[in-house]
């Protein structure tokens, strides 16, 4: 809307505004130019008329003198004035009168007393008459007198017989007929007027308002100018004046006037024509612009239409302009624009809810998919089963086939998992080498049979270029509603069982309820410590081993603690198995095995030689850099090898025989000692141990807390002994909590022996005030309490 406004506002602007202002300017330009001509010319039509009355006004005078002198010289009248016949004397005067056109004649004697007039002869009409002659110094002139109302044009001439007896006097009324036969020689306005000071008397005019006002005001002679032009007030009239006298000797004036008003009036019509042709043409722009404006306005209102549903997300209106103007191109450009951006929406919507290598349905797509199967389950009270699949050993396949023929193996697995897919059933690509399956309407059995399917199926291996690559897959499976209840819930459930499948060595494995904590407890526990090790929040605490049978203390195992900030105090056996599978073990290690061989060379410096034994994971006895490390810190801490023994277990041995085998070798060859630990709780006969380079046996604790009790305990720790011995092994018997315990297995032959009746594992500091205080008793020698021995 704004758009259309300013538009239009515009557009009449710039064309109305520019034609408007030029019309005005030729407007008035004109309008000057022949008002001042118009102006001009009246000038000089009036020095014109002014000439042309003055000119005929000497003519007339001249024509009427004349005639008075023909009067003058009449013999019938001298005859008459001279016998004093006044009939006669009136006679002749009347006919002279009537034959030149005067209005008035009177014969005055030389002393200024009427003999006779052609008017009533009163003092009143001759009184004006005598008083021009009486003051008059010439017997013969023309002037002009006022009689009554009227006033003449008189010519005075004596009248001889032959000497002077009197004059002969002749007027002609100065009246409209002779202003208007004035105006008729000039084409002017003409006004006769009679100066009386101070104002100026009008006698004859032939403008109407005038006539009507009688009077003139002043006459004011223009300086510079002849004497004849004047200029006079006349009140409310625009026009242009010129003043000549009537007679030299008398104060009666011809105005001439011209009307500006007048002469403007034809300029004026054409003002008005020139104005409403302006007008017109304006009018006309101005719909021609509103016109063109909605032209402009409605493709772009209809552009901008278009744009918003485009905002909105509305890729289906085509933009409606049909024409083949530029708007028609624009909207053509504007419309390929639409279909491009839809396209290509389209295509990223697509990607953002497909994996790029299989097309198939990514995690988010899988989420969306399985809220939808949830929802239906929910109405349905069906149950929806998930499995999440992960390949294993595609790092390996991909560093040997080449990452894209391994790209092609995933995608063809997808294939042969997608084939195998019932109706309704989805299959997601998750991760480079993960996928979940969606089965609706189906229990953890179903799932299970189709998990082992699709492992049969892989393990079956797929062709690729000629060579058959059978894959292994790890698969979880969780369900709604006994696992969990959202797509979030069950997709984690499902990972997790698939971890578990992973760790436990098995295929498949179906979600444990309460794993989840567990997990992420594991998480947390693995994820904190390594900043635990930095933090110093792990303790080593030592737990002492006597000599058998003297009692005396010849070395401690080394035995982590972990003070949790959150979980509190935590046992090893919470988080090592967590830290080995995690795979931060190593630091674990190394961090103990750096503060033991320090303890223990503060032992020896303390004057308690005593050896340290350290714990080993199945994870460093791949550490092909173990033994340089651990010769490192014996150089270091100057302690000799033989004070330091490192316990491994049976089953870490196993996970690696011939990695493990390399690493103990070569900690032998250090002079390092090898104990195996808990002994006795794995598979493997002592036989089968002879291969690995052990220097000791740690019975497992196990058999040595019931030894008093138990025959059959006594037996295997008996012969277990026996044969150790017969493998050069020293035997160490953990887990010794009473001293009857100690005293058989000092009878049984027994080295070393470890348990809470001696001491239970304490913090390094309190080791060495305990070794002082300790007091070693010899387990050989015999005592009362011991009968209960057989
Ligand atoms: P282990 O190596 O068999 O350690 C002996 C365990 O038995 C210790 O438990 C110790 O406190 C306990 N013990 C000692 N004497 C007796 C006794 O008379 N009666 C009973 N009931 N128990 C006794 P702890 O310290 O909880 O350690 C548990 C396990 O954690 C250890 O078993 C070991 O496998 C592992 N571990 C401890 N520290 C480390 C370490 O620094 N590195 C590695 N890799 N593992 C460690
Ligand atoms: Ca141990
Ligand atoms: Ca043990």
């Amino acid at each position: 809307m704004q758009l259309r406004t300013s538009f239009r506002t515009k557009l009449l602007l710039l064309t109305i505004a520019p034609l408007a202002i030029a019309q005005l300017v030729t407007l008035v330009a004109v309008m000057q130019t022949v008002q001042s001509d118009v102006r001009e010319r009246a000038r000089e039509s009036l020095v014109i008329g002014a000439n042309v009355v003055n000119e005929y006004l000497a003519a007339r005078a001249e024509q009427l003198r004349s005639s008075v002198t023909v009067l003058a010289s009449d013999f019938g009248l001298k005859e008459a004035a001279a016998s004093g016949d006044r009939a006669t004397i009136i006679s002749v005067l009347e006919n002279h009168s009537r034959r030149v056109g005067a209005q008035m004649a009177m014969l005055i004697d030389l002393d200024g007393q009427s003999i006779a007039s052609t008017l009533s002869g009163s003092l009143e009409e001759t009184g004006p008459v005598l008083d021009l002659i009486k003051s008059s110094p010439e017997s013969e002139f023309e002037s002009t007198v006022a009689v009554a109302d009227d006033s003449y044009h008189v010519f005075v001439v004596p009248l001889r017989a032959p000497v002077p007896v009197g004059y002969v006097v002749i007027g002609f009324r100065i009246d409209d007929s002779l202003a208007i036969k004035l105006a008729d020689l000039t084409g002017l306005n003409v006004t006769i007027v009679a100066e009386d000071l101070p104002t100026t008397k009008v006698i004859a005019t032939t403008d109407e308002r005038l006539a009507a006002a009688g009077n003139l005001g002043r006459l004011t002679r223009r300086p510079g100018n002849s004497d004849l032009v004047y200029t006079v007030d006349i009140p409310e009239e625009q026009s242009l004046t010129i003043v000549s006298r009537f007679v030299a000797s008398a104060p009666i004036f011809v105005v001439l006037q011209r009307s500006l008003h007048d002469a403007m009036l034809p300029y004026v019509e054409a003002r008005s024509g020139l104005l409403m042709f302006a007008a017109v043409l304006l009018l006309l722009v101005a719909a021609a612009s509103g016109v063109l404006s909605s032209t402009v306005a409605k493709p772009l209102r209809s552009l901008a239409g278009a744009a918003q549903r485009m905002i909105s997300g509305d890729y289906d209106s085509a933009v409606n302009i049909q024409s083949k103007d530029e708007f028609g191109e624009l909207a053509r450009s504007f419309d390929s624009m639409r279909l491009a951006i839809a396209e290509r929406e389209q295509r990223i919507s697509h990607q953002a809810l497909h994996h790029s290598l299989t097309d198939l349905p990514n995690r988010e797509n899988v989420r969306l998919q399985l809220a939808g199967a949830l929802d239906a389950a929910k109405t349905g009270c069906s149950s929806v089963v998930v499995l999440s699949i992960r390949l294993a050993r595609m790092d390996e396949i991909s560093s040997t086939i080449g990452h894209d023929a391994a790209d092609e193996l995933i995608a063809l697995a997808a294939r042969h998992l997608q084939v195998n897919l019932q109706a309704g059933d989805c299959l997601g690509h998750t991760a480079s080498n993960e996928f979940v399956i969606i089965l609706n309407d189906h229990d953890v059995n179903d799932a299970r049979a189709a998990a082992d399917q699709i492992t049969a199926i892989l393990d079956s291996g797929i062709a690729l270029d000629r060579v058959t690559i059978s894959l292994c897959a790890h698969i979880g499976i969780a369900e709604y509603p006994s696992h969990g209840h959202t797509p979030d819930e069950l997709l984690r459930y499902a990972s997790i069982a698939r971890t578990d499948a992973l760790q436990n060595g098995d295929p498949v494995c179906v979600y444990q309820p309460g794993r989840e904590e567990q997990f992420n407890y594991r998480l947390r526990v693995v994820n904190d410590l390594r900043s635990a090790i930095v933090g110093g929040e792990l303790q080593v605490w030592y737990q002492p081993k006597a000599h058998l049978p003297a009692g005396v203390i010849c070395g401690a195992e080394a035995l982590v603690r972990w003070h949790h900030p959150e979980f509190g105090f935590l046992s090893p056996d919470d988080f090592i198995p967590a830290a080995e599978k995690a795979g931060t073990i190593m630091h674990l290690t190394r961090f103990v095995l750096r503060e033991a061989i320090r303890e223990c060379r503060a032992w020896q410096e303390a004057d308690q030689p005593l050896a340290v034994s350290v714990n080993l994971a199945t994870r460093d006895l791949l550490d092909e850099y173990l033994p340089y490390h651990v010769l490192q810190l014996l150089k270091e801490h100057d302690l000799p090898a033989s004070r330091l023994t490192l316990e491994i277990t049976e089953t870490s041995i196993m996970q690696n025989l011939n990695q493990a085998m390399l690493v103990l070798e070569c900690l032998r060859d250090m002079g390092v000692s090898v104990s195996m630990d808990d002994f006795g709780t794995g598979h493997s006969s002592l036989a089968q141990l002879r291969a690995i380079p052990l220097n000791e046996l740690k019975i497992d604790k196990s058999f040595i807390m019931t030894l008093s009790e138990d025959f059959q305990d006594q037996a295997i720790v008996r012969n277990t002994i026996e044969l150790a011995h017969s493998m050069n092994l020293r035997v160490v018997a953990e887990g010794v909590e009473d001293e009857a315990t100690m005293r058989r297995l000092a009878e049984m032959g027994c080295e070393q022996a470890q348990g809470y009746f001696l001491c239970r594992p304490i913090p390094s500091v309190e080791v060495l005030d305990w070794l002082n205080a300790y007091e070693p008793i010899n387990y050989a020698e015999r005592r009362g309490s011991d009968r209960a021995f057989g």
